[in-house]
């Protein structure tokens, strides 16, 4: 039912937002996730998922889910604290905090909501919170919600990070980064910014929402391609709805940490807890992460694929070794031309502009996965060489 004092309140920014091309769509599946997938009724072939291993779709995942579902039911039933916490959650902490090399993980229902959740309940009023001007929207929301000031450093920049961290009076100092950056697909130097975190005892927090499974030989995440050890960066989080192909996040540290999480963090206390069968399909694919070490190998081939090709088309990519790997196109209305026509060639690929990146770095977010062909990859390029073909006349201002 329409309502008129609300939708005529609401209106005037709508349509701000479709007059300045900002206005954001969903789209329909009708598949499973995997590299062919079926949109608004069309079969494309997809470079914007995060399933970068090819997991979401996997039968050994899928058996657990259904195994799960059959053995403890759909739903949780309530939080974790209250009677929600099932022994598949429970395997699934105990498993991740072994993989990690930590005493403890904690399991939340979404990274969003881990971490809103371990920053505000890390630091308050007097206390400091650092982050990266890049970090994911959820590290930056949760440092705004926590009360504690809020201070950005320049994008992986441990010396302007060490010059906030030298002229601040805070109690507490929480640093907190990408260990990937979502948008531009690059990592975060974590040797340095521990260094400098631990000089000025700070705490360092890595969401390594697009590392974890993918990097590293064991598939540990940024901290283990980096050789950073356990004890640089005591709070670790990574999410579950990427390369491992269901859903959540935890977070893994000491037995301090994961206990004052489970006292403090609200969105960890007042929330539903996952449905079991998600925690049981988990430990069906933190299993594959481990035994199928050929799939990073796959995932890198393509990357590097990619990143070949697209040079010799000279296109702008960024400083990225990851499955994420944007081409830069600039202007806007550009970006969205060039992914309307790569659709219509049979390519799925999205086109991210701001706010959620910085004015003027509108560009083609392209995610491979372990899943992709060499034959779809190529397949990508030239569509991506035909598309510019057609569209050079278009100039970003
Ligand atoms: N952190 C990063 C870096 C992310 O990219 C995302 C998801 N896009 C999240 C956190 C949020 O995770 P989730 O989707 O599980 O809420």
């Amino acid at each position: 039912m329409p309502h008129a004092s609300l939708d005529a309140a609401l209106g005037p920014a709508l349509t701000a937002r479709r007059a300045q091309s900002l206005y954001r769509q969903r789209r329909t599946l009708a598949s499973p996730q995997g590299p062919e997938v079926v949109v608004d009724g069309r079969h494309l072939v997809g470079f914007c998922s995060n399933d970068y291993l090819g997991l979401a779709n996997h039968p050994d995942v899928i058996k657990a889910f259904r195994a799960g579902a059959d053995d403890l039911g759909v739903g949780s039933g309530a939080s974790h604290l209250v009677c929600g916490h099932s022994r598949e959650h429970h395997a699934l902490e105990e498993e991740l905090a072994a993989f990690c090399g930590r005493e403890r993980a904690l399991l939340f229902s979404t990274g969003y909501m881990a971490n809103l959740g371990t920053v505000t309940a890390l630091v308050g009023k007097g206390d400091g919170i650092f982050e990266d001007r890049l970090n994911h929207a959820s590290l930056l929301d949760a440092g705004l919600l926590s009360g504690a000031r809020f201070q950005r450093f320049s994008h992986n920049d441990p010396e302007h990070l060490e010059r906030r961290l030298a002229g601040s009076d805070a109690r507490r100092r929480l640093v907190a980064v990408d260990g990937v950056f979502s948008m531009d697909g690059d990592c975060a130097p974590l040797v340095d910014l521990a260094r400098v975190a631990n000089a000025h005892d700070g705490w360092l927090m890595v969401d390594d929402a697009h590392g974890f499974g993918c990097l590293g030989e064991r598939g540990a995440g940024t901290l283990d391609a980096q050789g950073v050890a356990e004890a640089q960066v005591p709070i670790y989080m990574a999410t579950l709805g990427k390369a491992l192909g269901t859903a959540g996040a935890f977070v893994a540290g000491s037995e301090a940490l994961i206990e004052t999480l489970i006292q403090f963090a609200r969105s960890y206390i007042y929330t539903t807890a996952l449905p079991p069968a998600v925690a049981a399909a988990t430990r069906a694919s933190l299993r594959l992460v481990q035994e199928e070490a050929w799939r990073r190998t796959e995932l890198n081939e393509r990357i590097a694929q990619f990143r070949d090709g697209a040079r010799a088309l000279g296109l702008t990519l960024m400083d990225s070794r990851t499955a994420v790997q944007p081409v830069l196109i600039g202007d806007d209305r550009r970006a969205l031309a060039l992914a309307s026509a790569l659709e219509q060639k049979g390519y799925w690929v999205v086109a991210i502009r701001p706010p959620t990146v910085p004015k003027g770095s509108a560009r083609l977010r392209v995610t491979l996965s372990a899943s992709h062909s060499r034959a779809q990859v190529a397949g990508l390029l030239s569509a991506l060489a035909d598309s510019l073909h057609e569209f050079a006349s278009v100039e970003a201002p």
